[in-house]
């Protein structure tokens, strides 16, 4: 006998229970990026290596031990499962010529991969809702994007999310304290442990990202590149928090947010609950002026975030939100003419909108009955031979006490909303 298979360690199945919470977040977000004028892009999950390599930086953590890389089997190129979506979407924009005439605002959403170490809220393959506000230089749209995320959270009823953001100046500002960076981290090179030993001339930014226990009085003491901002990253920010205000959105200054990705400059921001452990993080992005530039397009300055979907289906789960996908009504039915009967009266109720199973596959009354409260109906309609007679659906509330009544086959589609209701 062969072995039964499983799915990829990290890669998960989203099973039809779930799906309703999934469908329900993807349309809301959906709903609210259109309400700012963002517009839908698609870009493949698959890309050749160098684009990730040169985009998200090659002393990161993606970029040195996360990425799913193959070579191509025909040609030997090297191949990347997208680790992330704004990498694809800068190639796709300069590709396209979509944003040297003007400003484009688009999102995206679909399967990403990095191999980490699976957890509660981590998973090797996971999901983003992706936005990108490409060729826009001004502190506007970095809040614009801000603002839309607060409507999302409130459309979606998570209350909790703390914002928390942060600047990291230009070129400029970042060459200067990344030198009192490494002096100060050089000071104290006994606490370092070897992953901090190894990264503080290539990346030492990240240093302030660590966890070894030992670092944290280091870090704590380490000079804030947020205080040392030069005019122009300064006023940037200052516009960020004015727009922010304005909006009555509240904030935290964290300056040792720093994100993972080497392509951010100014702005960057992050979205956090204290309700998943460990994996807090539930959005983040800022904006990555030189991004266009490093991957061959012309300079164009953007901004953008990320939502994960699986840590938002977790947060709606602990809320107890629930979203059903269940038809309006099921239809038992017994003998070749009630059969009939049932197919013609759905395809009724579903040219009216609604959304209809017809019993198959046979099975005694009780048993159509149990698949009935199975499929999250609100009613089972109930065709034998006695309903044919009379030309009457008997109709049964599956969801509440109310009895069941007969209603004549022709008044049906009229009536099913209020019946259910
Ligand atoms: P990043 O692209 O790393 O800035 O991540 C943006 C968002 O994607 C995070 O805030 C998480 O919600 C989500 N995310 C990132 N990595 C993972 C992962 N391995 N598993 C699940 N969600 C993730």
């Amino acid at each position: 006998m062969s072995t039964t298979l499983q799915a990829v360690r990290g890669m998960n199945d989203v099973l039809p229970d779930e799906a309703p919470l999934w469908q329900h977040v993807e349309d809301v977000a959906r709903r609210t990026f259109a309400q700012y004028g963002y517009r839908n892009l698609r870009v493949p999950i698959v890309e050749s290596t160098p684009l990730f390599v040169r985009g998200i930086g090659d002393a990161t953590d993606i970029v040195e031990k996360e990425m799913y890389t193959f070579a191509d089997k025909l040609s030997g190129d090297s191949l990347t499962l997208r680790p992330e979506a704004t990498a694809g979407i800068v190639r796709a924009a300069i590709e396209h010529n979509l944003t040297y005439e003007r400003p484009l605002r688009v999102w995206t959403s679909g399967q990403m991969f990095r191999h980490e170490r699976p957890q509660r809220g981590r998973y090797r393959q996971f999901h983003q809702i992706d936005v990108e506000a490409l060729g826009f230089a001004g502190p506007d749209v970095d809040a614009e994007q801000i603002v839309m995320l607060a409507r999302l959270w409130k459309a979606l009823g998570l209350s909790d999310l703390v914002l928390k953001i942060n600047s990291i100046g230009d070129a400029d500002d970042r060459r200067q304290h990344r030198a009192s960076l490494v002096a100060h981290f050089e000071q104290h090179h006994t606490l370092l442990d070897d992953d901090a030993k190894r990264r503080l001339q290539s990346n030492p930014l990240r240093l302030l990202d660590s966890k070894h226990p030992p670092m944290q009085p280091v870090i704590a003491a380490a000079p804030r590149l947020v205080e040392r901002l030069g005019a122009p990253a300064r006023e940037h920010f200052d516009g960020v928090r004015r727009a922010l205000d304005n909006a009555a959105i509240a904030y935290e200054v964290d300056s040792r947010l720093v994100r993972g990705l080497d392509y951010y400059n100014r702005t960057v921001f992050e979205w956090v609950t204290g309700a998943l452990g460990a994996q807090g993080a539930v959005a983040g992005g800022g904006r990555y002026d030189g991004l266009f530039e490093q991957l061959g397009g012309k300079p164009t300055p953007a901004c953008g975030f990320a939502c994960g979907m699986e840590r938002l289906v977790l947060l709606l789960q602990v809320a107890n939100v629930v979203a059903s996908d269940g038809p309006i009504a099921y239809i038992v039915h017994a003998g070749d003419a009630a059969a009939a009967a049932a197919a013609a009266l759905a395809e009724r109720l579903r040219d009216a909108g609604h959304a209809v199973v017809v019993n198959a596959g046979g099975g005694s009354f009780k048993s159509q009955m149990k698949r009935a409260d199975a499929s999250g109906a609100s009613l089972a309609l109930i065709i034998g031979d006695d309903e044919l007679a009379a030309q009457s659906v008997s109709v049964k509330p599956l969801r509440s006490n109310t009895g069941q009544v007969s209603v004549p086959a022709s008044e049906i589609a009229a009536s099913i909303a209020t019946l259910a209701a």
